[in-house]
């Protein structure tokens, strides 16, 4: 079978293997916090420090990995399929730029930018972020904010990842526990689209399992580089 207009949903457990914790991980930077504390905004409005904190432990851990084979993987199915691959991806790391994945949506938003809350302004942010640094744009502090979008918040081109959903021929989901909507929701929506088949790539069945037509179990850095050679005729 070959499949013409690819899109692939990535997760946290991507980019596990470049030793990036998921949600779950027992010592990560997530087990040390609660979520209430750290990613929302009513926790940004209580205790900026501590979330501006939390962010900018993880944007420093993006020195300290690269990407793996299944970021690599990704990046060469885009490069060699004759049609369209588009990643979107809840990560706010940026793996899979650095693997060379050019057609990468970040609904979650992206560690290494931050936004003004005065003026809207996103700008790339590689260093610490804190309250008393000005917005470049308008000047004004405090005013910048991580570029995440929080719980409670809604994620970022959704007109955009609909009309993707709704037009593909291959659905592949890799390294996502299927548990945080809207993306949970996504392959539902492929399936209610009604001609796509659709893949599951995780260590273990995710909640949304059910949903999809077929599921391969394991690491996505053994798994995706055999999947993407298959896709390409190796
Ligand atoms: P999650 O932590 O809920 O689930 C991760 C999933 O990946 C699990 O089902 C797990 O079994 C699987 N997994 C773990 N290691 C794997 C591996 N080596 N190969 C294949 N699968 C593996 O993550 P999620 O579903 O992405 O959850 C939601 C939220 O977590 C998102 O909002 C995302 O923004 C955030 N998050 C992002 C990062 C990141 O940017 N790297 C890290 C942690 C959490």
């Amino acid at each position: 079978m070959t499949y013409q207009n690819i899109v692939i949903l990535t997760g946290a457990g991507i980019s596990a293997e470049s030793g990036l914790s998921t949600f779950r991980d027992e010592g990560g930077l997530w087990a040390k916090h609660r979520i209430e504390d750290v990613a929302t905004p009513e926790a940004f409005i209580k205790n900026p420090d501590l979330v501006q904190g939390f962010y900018n432990a993880r944007r420093r851990q993006l020195q300290d990995v690269t990407p793996n084979g299944a970021h690599l993987a990704l990046a060469k199915l885009e490069k060699e399929h004759s049609g369209p691959v588009t990643i979107i991806t809840q990560n706010v790391d940026d793996l899979h730029e650095r693997a060379l994945s050019h057609n990468v949506i970040h609904m979650h938003g992206e560690l290494s930018k931050v936004r003004c809350t005065q003026c809207g302004r996103v700008q790339l942010w590689l260093g610490d972020c804190t309250q008393d640094k000005a917005c470049s744009a308008c000047g004004k502090s405090p005013a910048l904010r991580p570029y995440i979008v929080w719980f409670g918040e809604l994620p970022y081109y959704m007109d955009r990842i609909h009309g993707l959903l709704g037009q593909c021929d291959l659905f592949i989901s890799i390294g996502t526990s299927g548990t945080v909507y809207p993306a949970a929701g996504f392959v539902a929506d492929v399936q209610k689209a009604g001609y796509a088949h659709t893949l599951e790539i995780n260590l273990e069945p995710s909640a949304g399992i059910s949903y999809f037509a077929e599921a391969r179990f394991g690491k996505a850095g053994d798994l995706v580089p055999v999947l993407v050679d298959e896709l390409l005729g190796k």
